[in-house]
């Protein structure tokens, strides 16, 4: 195992490297990914794979993602301090954490009882007090913490939610991948009223969101041969 010296490094050459080089340049994002310990989000086997370029197995199936994708999506929530963020797909509790240090407070739910209870402890364990983990489907929303400024779906949907786009605030951001097996479009939609403005941001690779407003089983493996 790493010292904690070693993986401060990793994790510093992880934003140099992956977030900053590409282009994401928000201070208090890139201050954040410096600060939150990737590795203790992950299976202590994965732990020395935490700052690599990709993404990794957390347990039931599921992955954390890929560094870059988790400050590109949060980049595109553009926080400012003290908002109410929605996460669907808790995982391993790292977006959250990431979430948290730039929000007020952040409601994340996950389908997988142990994985929430999981990415529970571990955010208790660090001092997270503002994270509220929930088991349940999270593509229906959490309608006791609507309205969010923010909403941000870790998992690819069919399309956006209908659910999701009401529990958003007037100018709130959902950011969603879209599409299916073979691949995603990484949408952004803003509230304006009752309008909404999507934007497509590039193309994504995400396990299926399940659930009344996500993929069903055999949905998700057919869709491949309809393309
Ligand atoms: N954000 C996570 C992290 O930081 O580790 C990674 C999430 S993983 C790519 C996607 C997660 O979405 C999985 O844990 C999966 O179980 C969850 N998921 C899929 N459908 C869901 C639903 N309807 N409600 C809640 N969680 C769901």
């Amino acid at each position: 195992m790493l010292s904690d010296e070693e993986f401060a490094l990793q994790r510093e050459r992880m934003v140099r490297n992956q977030i900053e080089r590409r282009g994401i340049s928000d201070a208090r994002l890139l201050a954040a990914m410096r600060s939150v310990p990737r590795h203790l989000f992950v299976p202590p086997d994965e732990a020395e794979f935490a700052y690599q370029d990709g993404p990794l197995k957390i347990g039931s199936g599921q992955t954390i993602s890929q560094p870059y994708i988790v400050a590109v999506m949060t980049d595109l929530l553009e926080l400012k301090g003290g908002e109410t963020v929605l996460e669907v797909g808790t995982g391993s509790g790292y977006q959250a954490a990431v979430l948290a240090k730039l929000a007020g407070c952040v409601h994340t739910i996950e389908r997988f009882e142990g994985l929430a209870r999981r990415a529970q402890e571990t955010l208790r364990r660090l001092g997270f007090g503002n994270v509220i983990v929930h088991v349940g489907d999270g593509s229906l929303g959490w309608p006791e913490g609507a309205p969010y400024e923010g909403i941000i779906v870790t998992a690819a949907a069919p399309t956006a939610p209908k659910a999701l786009l009401e529990q958003l605030a007037p100018g709130g951001r959902l950011v969603i991948p879209v599409g299916g097996r073979d691949g995603q479009d990484l949408q952004r939609w803003v509230r304006e009223g009752d309008r909404f403005e999507v934007e497509s941001i590039f193309p994504v690779v995400f396990v299926p969101l399940r659930g009344a407003s996500g993929w069903g089983e055999d949905e998700w493996e057919r869709h491949a041969e309809w393309m």
